[in-house]
């Protein structure tokens, strides 16, 4: 092989790959038929029919609980939107602790604190990165309300063991699914295990409506909270005799007719969108698996990953060089990647300072739970030293330039030794 690019070497993929692009003509024509329709939005935030919204929303989630095999679908306008409502339908109240992973998009920890409740980390897993049952136990307290598992990157949490530890604990599971709409462990879909599970359609995940999210659960009261949080709850709790007005302090959370509409043919497609970043991972894995001090996904026997990212455990010690140079010269070759994914989240200064909500601190006023370093050794470790991500869902990426990606990956990791003299130079 030749010499590194960094080195004045030719890269082994001469151009950007271009971005995935799930969108077509059905999409079109499905967003066309509304525009002519003239009624973008079918909602109406008080009593009567319209309350649920319009026809493609009400077509798409019916689609979406017979794809998935539950009873409800809540349509929301994003994932964010839906643990919102997910936090809101169980009742929190402040003071109230939910225990999140901190390896996560931030929406998924810091949802509990709009109605006062107090995120709580536990570590992850070191072979597939979702939240440890094992930690969680440790951190269940008398005022513990739930736990949010996220099947990050694409694979399932242990979903029945923390559903089993819920029900023990009579507290809830609330699945953040944004990144495996079909992941599943044992046989059953990511998203049904938990309470409430929560998808997300936004432009960067496997499919998408722009923005957007769904709320799937089999419990009719739950299904009926989140209907009323999304859509101004507090005009209907009279007229419809709602005893419980908990949280029924309501949002605009509503999906347009156009999203809906684009989602019903991207869920009709989802299998193929899915699986094609599933390939373009496993030619990844299956290509650099025996390089020394490299660390490809593992997955559980018994699930499916969908490959949201694939991140890749750098150990810098047996490659004999720093993740930073080694990431230069991969870059220098034309694959795109990234170190880590995001720091733990109790380093934001909204933890660090215990400020969320108002000037005195609330609601951290309410806990004495500390966000220090040090709280989650799994994820700073891998944030800091070992995580090098590549994101399957961002590119259109065919054979020939999948066998590119493996040739790049190659290429640095045999003549790694040539770094060393950059190095050594600075
Ligand atoms: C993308 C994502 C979200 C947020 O989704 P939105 O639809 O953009 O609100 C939340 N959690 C995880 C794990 C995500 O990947």
């Amino acid at each position: 092989m030749s010499q590194l690019a960094l080195l004045g070497g030719t890269p082994v993929i001469a151009n950007e790959p271009p971005s995935y692009s799930s969108m077509g003509e059905a999409e079109k024509a499905a967003v066309g038929k509304v525009i002519d329709s003239g009624c973008l939005s079918g909602f109406f935030g008080s009593p009567g029919p319209e309350f649920l919204g319009g026809p493609r929303v009400r077509e798409f989630e019916a689609a979406w609980a017979a794809r998935f095999g539950v009873k409800h679908a809540v349509s929301v306008n994003s994932n964010t939107s839906g643990l919102i409502a997910a936090m809101g339908a169980i009742g929190l109240s402040p003071g109230d602790e939910v225990i999140v992973p901190p390896w996560t998009m931030s929406a998924t920890a810091v949802s509990p604190l709009i109605y006062g409740g107090i995120p709580v980390f536990a570590d992850i897993e070191d072979e597939t990165f979702c939240i440890d049952p094992e930690k969680v136990a440790a951190q269940i307290t008398p005022k513990t309300r739930a736990i949010v598992a996220v099947n990050l990157f694409g694979h399932p949490a242990r979903l029945r063991e923390l559903r089993d530890l819920a029900d023990r604990h009579g507290i809830y599971l609330i699945e953040d699914n944004a990144q495996a709409p079909l992941g599943s462990e044992e046989g059953v879909a990511t998203g049904k295990i938990g309470h409430i599970g929560i998808a997300s359609l936004n432009y960067h995940k496997h499919i998408h409506t722009g923005e957007g999210g769904v709320c799937v659960t089999d419990d009719d009261d739950l299904a009926g909270r989140i209907q009323l949080i999304r859509n101004h709850g507090e005009n209907l709790v009279g007229h419809d005799g709602i005893s419980d007005a908990v949280n029924m302090v309501g949002f605009n959370f509503r999906m347009t007719e156009l999203s809906a509409a684009v989602g019903l043919v991207q869920l009709a497609d989802v299998e193929r969108h899915v699986s094609i970043r599933e390939r373009l991972a496993e030619t990844l894995s299956d290509g650099t698996r025996d390089l020394e001090g490299w660390t490809v996904p593992k997955v559980r026997t018994g699930c499916r990953h969908n490959y949201y990212i694939w991140l890749v455990k750098f150990d810098a010690k047996a490659i004999g060089v720093s993740r930073e140079l080694f990431s230069k010269a991969l870059a220098a070759e034309g694959f795109p990647h990234y170190l880590a994914y995001v720091p733990p989240l109790y380093r934001l200064p909204l933890f660090q300072r215990r400020v969320a909500i108002g000037r005195e601190g609330w609601p951290f006023t309410l806990t004495d739970r500390r966000y220090d370093d040090g709280l989650c050794p799994v994820t700073e470790r891998l944030h800091e030293n070992e995580a090098i991500c590549f994101e399957p869902c961002a590119y259109d990426v065919d054979d020939a330039l999948a066998e590119k990606m493996v040739e790049a990956i190659r290429k640095v990791h045999a003549h790694r030794r040539d770094l060393n003299a950059l190095a050594e130079t600075g």
